[in-house]
């Protein structure tokens, strides 16, 4: 009879749930009086639970594991929930080792935004903001692309700015946005950026026409992909790479691929606008105003590049690289209008050059 064993299987869930809640409740009780003991040993209260037929201690084969109640964390070990409490645990590790991570930082710790994109998670999840559950059976959160954070969607809109992105996650060196690239090498500044201006100055600023000249297309793409692949291992030297072109190609290159520029779309205004002052102590100032809007990871890498730029106009009489010629060459690849119609681009191109061309000459007291 089908019909009675369901029933007989159904009460016997029930019977045994309302014996678990009962246990819970008596263990909890238990646990209290327990702790009555121990803060005043003198009273000893009556204990009416003691020794009753459903006694936890006694076994009687009512497991908590039968209990369809929700897992709480204070709940007895038991073995359904073994899994899942290990994967907390896994989540747990995972949040020790971020921590852990972010204190050991050695480059300057800029703030990065996280870059979060819904996500369908395998298996239960946890927020890792709030650390509840996050229901439903797909997009039950948002994943951070950068650092693997899992937060609920909601929670994602208060996490601090606290994005360290992984090397697991961050492959390329080219095209990855600034930040992103430098928090997850633990560098201060982008290490192409660094390795191309030593070796170039290792090399002797006095080649004619030093950034103006492009190198060899093909040998610039290659060095782009010795950085992608090898990062702070790219060979760059002269054995690699006899042609200095090559060098300053694979620098402006990496300048003109970032996703948002060195000076960013949200500055971008700020600076043209300070280029279009005619009186020269008032647009320095109008630049230094605007150098503040940069994230510092972009300050920084600016700060530097402008140093170095400025020993290359040290050497004009060899190579003949004036700061104007160099604000020509850098105006478009450090600073892209966002979106703007055809004639205001144009227009703001004479701008670019004036921006580059006043930071070079400026570049001890801008920074
Ligand atoms: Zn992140
Ligand atoms: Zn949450």
């Amino acid at each position: 009879m089908p019909s009675r064993e369901s029933y007989i299987v159904k009460r016997g869930k029930k019977q045994s749930r309302r014996r678990a809640e009962k246990e819970t409740g008596q263990r909890s009780a238990l646990f209290t009086t327990a702790l009555g003991l121990n803060v005043s040993a003198g009273s000893i209260p009556s204990l009416p639970v003691s020794g009753s037929p459903s006694d936890p201690s006694k076994g009687s084969g009512t497991r908590l594991n039968r209990a369809p109640a929700p897992p709480k964390p204070t709940s007895p070990a038991s073995t359904f929930w073994q899994p899942i409490r290990s994967f907390a645990l896994s989540q747990l590790t995972s949040l020790v080792r971020r921590a852990t991570l972010r204190e050991s930082d050695l480059a300057p710790k800029y703030e990065k935004v996280h870059n979060f994109k819904v996500h369908t998670f395998r298996g239960p999840h946890w927020c890792e903001y709030c650390a509840n559950f996050m229901w439903g059976l797909i997009a039950q959160g948002v994943k951070c692309a950068d650092c693997g954070l899992n937060v609920h969607k909601q929670c994602s809109k208060v996490v601090p700015n606290d994005c360290q992105p992984d090397l697991r996650h961050v492959k390329k060196v080219y095209s990855c946005d600034l930040t992103t690239l430098v928090k997850a090498h633990n560098t201060k500044r982008p290490m192409v950026v660094d390795m191309c201006i030593q070796e170039l100055e290792a090399r002797g600023l006095q080649s004619e026409g030093l950034y103006r000249i492009s190198g060899f297309s093909e040998l610039i793409e290659d060095v782009k992909l010795a950085f992608d692949r090898d990062g702070e291992k790219a060979d760059i030297s002269t054995n690699a790479y006899e042609d200095i072109n090559i060098i300053t190609g694979a620098l402006k290159l990496y300048f003109r691929e970032l996703p948002i520029p060195l000076i960013t779309y949200d500055a971008h205004p700020r600076f043209i606008d300070a280029a279009k002052i005619s009186d020269p102590e008032k647009r320095l100032e109008a630049l230094h105003e605007a150098l503040k809007l940069l994230p510092p990871a972009h300050c920084e890498t600016l700060r530097y590049l402008m140093a170095h730029l400025k020993r290359v106009t040290q050497n004009e009489k060899d190579n003949l690289m004036s700061s104007e010629n160099l604000g020509i060459v850098f105006g478009p690849t450090l600073m892209r209008a966002p979106e703007l119609d055809a004639m205001t681009a144009l227009n703001d191109i004479r701008y670019q050059r004036l921006v580059v061309e006043t930071l070079i000459t400026n570049e001890d007291v801008l920074f």
